[in-house]
């Protein structure tokens, strides 16, 4: 069998261009004789890896010196607790609840104070963005916390919220490097990468440098302070050494397409193949509200069970793998990543199209 057009939300499609350069350097990385699985950490070879990854990220983004840029083990998952750890001074924080991970990272945060929920919606099963132009935020708010996209129910903000002063957190995990991040709006933008950027085992944690003191709340481990791993330079323990490798020749291959303003047009340019075809289809429907639209995850029903199965079953047979949407939500889910081809997101509009004229 070929490669398949992976429409998984995470692990997910990798550059086809970055596995091959990781199979030709596999046995030997630039005459080192090693494999960058087998090389210390400590190494010069690895010691340029990392920094060449970390300036090639720094530059796809337009990060000044005044952020840190940390790779760190534990997943996106962590930094729901690493946040508040860090920034929580006053042991108060507001919370956007847009859908599961946004309610993880907000459930999370009360184990260290005062999490509240500015604004949700979970009355129509987070199919839409509350209005963010004027949440009951006080002053007393450490941060404002929200998932910019939203994997599981496929929305996205249009609009940041307005913070009235407050620092900005954002969960980027799921359109990481998928347009540009204006850095200057955020305290600390992150994301696991598993979903956007490489392989899973890490997470990149954009810091404002003011943020990174040892002020962090007590019994704050070690290894989740953004100031030890900050002062090491990601390098305090073991990192995840081939996920940053990896993630490096992805940042490569980004710069090489013509860096993040590129991507976004690509990115509008196959979300608007798939949303074209779903908005004229008599089968398939999308499940959120047209204005807040996520460019990267589309989910969409048949509103019929046994159809919905079919369809999972038979795209897949054709090459189309994990269509199948999240249990909460049902039906099917597209995950249309900066890897995704504009050929795999025509061909599978070609597939439904197919599909729906057999069973419509
Ligand atoms: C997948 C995902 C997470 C969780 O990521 P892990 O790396 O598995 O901890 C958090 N936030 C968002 C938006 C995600 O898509």
């Amino acid at each position: 069998m070929g490669r398949v057009y992976n429409f998984s939300a995470g692990p997910a499609m990798m550059p086809e261009e970055v596995l091959k350069t990781c199979a030709e350097e596999m046995l030997d990385y630039h005459g080192s004789g090693q494999s960058v699985m087998e090389m210390s950490h400590r190494s010069k070879w690895f010691q340029e890896i990392i920094d060449e990854a970390e300036k090639d990220f720094r530059e796809l983004i337009g990060i000044p010196d005044t952020y840190k840029v940390l790779f760190l083990q534990g997943g996106a998952w962590t930094q729901f607790s690493a946040i508040p750890m860090n920034l929580m001074k006053n042991r108060k924080a507001g919370y956007v609840i847009t859908g599961q991970w946004a309610k993880k990272a907000y459930e999370e945060a009360k184990n260290y104070g005062d999490a509240v929920a500015l604004a949700s919606s979970a009355d129509r099963t987070f199919s839409y963005i509350p209005d963010v132009s004027d949440l009951p935020i006080t002053d007393d708010m450490d941060y404002v916390y929200i998932c910019q996209n939203n994997t599981i129910y496929g929305t996205r903000y249009k609009e940041l919220p307005n913070t009235k002063g407050r620092d900005l957190v954002a969960d980027v995990s799921s359109m990481f490097l998928s347009e540009p991040h204006d850095i200057s709006k955020y305290a600390v933008l992150y994301g696991g990468v598993q979903k956007n950027v490489g392989p899973a085992g890490m997470s990149i944690v954009v810091v404002r440098g003011d943020l990174v003191t040892e002020d962090t709340l007590p019994g704050t481990p070690t290894l989740l302070k953004y100031k030890t791993q900050a002062d090491a330079g990601s390098l305090f323990n073991t990192p995840p050494c081939y996920t940053i490798y990896t993630c490096g020749l992805v940042f490569k291959w980004l710069k090489k397409q013509g860096g993040l303003s590129v991507m976004k047009e690509k990115n509008e340019k196959k979300a608007k193949i798939l949303y074209d075809y779903l908005d004229s289809s008599k089968m398939f429907k999308g499940t959120v509200d047209k204005e807040y639209r996520s460019l990267m995850n589309v989910p969409f029903v048949t509103g019929d069970d046994e159809l919905n199965k079919k369809f999972i079953a038979e795209s897949t047979e054709a090459g189309f793998v994990n269509l199948k949407g999240h249990r909460t939500v049902g039906g099917m889910r597209a995950s249309i990543y900066n890897a995704m081809p504009e050929e795999g997101v025509s061909k599978l509009v070609e597939f439904m199209e197919d599909f729906e004229k057999k069973n419509g």
